[in-house]
């Protein structure tokens, strides 16, 4: 069907933050999505559905097709490098900020240093773009513990309040990017269902606009 829609989200903040905004664009769940163990979930709209993924799989999804819309914060689409989509909105939640972050009063020695992250890509182009020599270290999780047991100098991580790092002995760095999620949409759907896709998109920014106001 040429007329209907697969969005693609990932279970945590970035979906509990987006379903008002979708629910503003005439899209609801039918089911909760919390107790459910599905992969693909009906909405109020028969010609729409949701399918459930990791972050770092929505903007492949979208890439390939397997769906016309997904949500996923810009610190993942950086990493993926963005080919095939379209960034139309940003949808201003799930903030934070993408950085550098060493241990507390030992700073990066001078010339090559190792860096943790699981952000390798976009880690690669940042220290490039700094002319610093890095060697990088692809991490799944837990970068903190990294440069406590030298396995890095340093680490390139997502930052909110601090805390994880201040309780790991870490401080940050340097600022490499202000994230927020970002509605993407698949190229060929954009021209293809332009008309079912635009409406979704205008009415989710008037929703991050009346956000913004109140
Ligand atoms: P904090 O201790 O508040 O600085 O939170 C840091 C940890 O929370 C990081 O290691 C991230 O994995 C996670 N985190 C915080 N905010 C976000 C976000 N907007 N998107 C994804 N992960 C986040």
């Amino acid at each position: 069907m040429t007329d209907s829609i697969t969005i693609a989200l990932s279970k945590g903040r970035i979906l509990d933050e987006t379903l008002p905004l979708l629910a503003e664009a005439g899209i609801e769940l039918v089911d909760d999505i919390k107790k459910s163990r599905k992969l693909v979930f009906p909405t109020t709209d028969p010609s729409v559905r949701v399918l459930i993924i990791r972050a770092t799989d929505v903007p492949t999804y979208v890439q390939y097709g397997g769906a016309d819309l997904g949500v996923t914060g810009k610190d993942v689409l950086m990493e993926h490098g963005g080919d095939g989509l379209y960034e139309p909105l940003d949808l201003n939640i799930s903030r934070c900020r993408l950085m550098t972050a060493g241990p507390k009063d030992k700073p990066a020695p001078a010339g090559r240093i190792r860096v943790a992250t699981k952000f390798v890509n976009l880690a690669r182009r940042y220290y490039s773009a700094q002319g610093r020599q890095a060697d990088i270290i692809k991490l799944y999780g837990a970068m903190e513990l990294a440069p406590i047991l030298n396995l890095a100098d340093e680490i390139v991580d997502i930052v909110d309040t601090g805390n994880t790092l201040k309780a790991n002995g870490l401080e940050a760095r340097d600022l490499i990017e202000h994230i927020s999620s970002r509605l993407v949409v698949n190229r060929a759907s954009m021209k293809m269902k332009h008309e079912r896709i635009n409406p979704i998109i205008e009415k989710m920014s008037v929703a991050v606009e009346k956000r913004r106001e109140s």
